[in-house]
């Protein structure tokens, strides 16, 4: 079966060619596909018989809602999406000033391996596809009513970990036809796979590209994501001046802050010290509580700002949106998945 709604448009019309069809059915088929369209037969401009023979040879992704949650603190919507083979992902969709913004998995799980984080906690089960991706973000919009005007790649999942599919995501989302969401308007963020972020520094694209620090020194970085251990933050630093050269883009910075861990003055100074010569922005993460993990909130969120402000560089503390709802990377999958297996064992 083809997966249509990960093609791209010329893919779309190189299927549909090879199937009898004059090009024009290509944008066609790709702007119902985008467009978020339900079945092959809601598209009624297509001849019956096209429809009937996509049907049999395409598949056509709709998530379902396996739960849904409503911040009343702030409107903000968070959604499990249960995919074709019973696998689920998170979204949410967060109102901001500038326009609503859709938060979106790449990956079943995650192998990072991130001491403080939910999503990672079971590991990886598999890549998802680029309309897997799409999907988040048309049904998020469908289901709410709200048009989305912003894209982070921040839910779970480690982008850079699955970048053919982000890339091909990327280009579907911008493309005119499709969602039709500007370079400026997307978000990637990472927890530092330095051959991604070289690739990405090549083909300079206008995305933001965030990176998860959380520490600017190896030792504690180490501790609290194995990923140091492989991509030490001395090599990242370095990939990240030199992505800032290549693509003249400002890298923003994420820094979860953790009680006793990575809260201390001397990594403000050494933050600071890093990132000479480049214009970062820190943005600090009070941190989400996490049943399973060990650490708590830093009480010196406000203090380390200043720290991080006396040194001229930018800081920012992140306001928490879906306070109420588990907003936060992985939770709600994972509840979901404790209450199934409790659910199992009580059978
Ligand atoms: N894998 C990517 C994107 C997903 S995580 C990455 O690591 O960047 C999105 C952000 O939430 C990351 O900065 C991640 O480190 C952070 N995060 C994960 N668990 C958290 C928690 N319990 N509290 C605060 N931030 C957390």
């Amino acid at each position: 079966m083809i997966d249509l709604k990960s093609q791209t448009l010329q893919e779309v019309t190189d299927t549909l060619k090879a199937m009898g069809e004059p090009a024009f059915r290509g944008r066609q088929v790709f702007t119902w596909l985008h467009k978020g369209a339900g079945s092959f037969d809601e598209m009624t401009n297509l001849p019956k018989a096209l429809r009937e023979k996509l049907k049999e040879t395409c598949t056509l992704t709709v998530p379902k809602v396996a739960r849904k949650q409503v911040s009343k603190l702030d409107g903000t919507i968070k959604y499990l999406w249960e995919l074709a083979d019973g696998n689920c992902v998170e979204s949410v969709l967060m109102q901001y000033h500038h326009g609503n913004t859709v938060c979106i998995s790449s990956q079943v799980g995650c192998r990072m391996g991130c001491a403080f984080c939910a999503s990672t906690i079971a590991g990886k089960v598999r890549d998802l596809t680029p309309a897997e991706m799409v999907d988040q973000v048309l049904f998020t919009q469908i289901d709410s009513g709200m048009e989305v005007s912003n894209i982070v790649l921040m839910g779970i999942g480690e982008p850079l970990d699955n970048l053919d599919t982000v890339l091909r995501f990327l280009e579907l989302v911008n493309h005119p036809d499709g969602l039709n969401i500007g370079m400026r308007h997307i978000s990637l963020s990472t927890c530092g796979l330095i051959p991604g972020i070289q690739r990405l520094a090549e083909l300079g694209l206008q995305l933001t590209l965030s990176v998860s620090l959380h520490a600017p020194d190896s030792e504690t970085r180490s501790k609290i994501m194995p990923v140091n251990r492989a991509y030490d933050v001395e090599e990242l630093f370095a990939a990240c001046h030199a992505y800032f050269k290549k693509t003249g883009r400002r890298i923003s910075f994420e820094y979860a802050m953790i009680d006793g861990v990575n809260d201390h003055d001397w990594q403000a100074d050494l933050i600071a010290r890093k990132l000479k010569g480049m214009p970062g922005h820190v943005n600090l993460i009070p941190l989400n509580d996490v049943a399973e993990s060990p650490f708590k909130p830093s009480r010196r969120v406000a203090a380390f700002q200043r720290r991080l402000e006396s040194h001229g560089v930018t800081a920012t503390v992140r306001r928490s949106l879906g306070g109420d709802i588990d907003a936060s990377c992985g939770q709600l999958r994972r509840k979901a998945m404790e209450e199934a297996r409790k659910g199992e064992d009580s059978q």
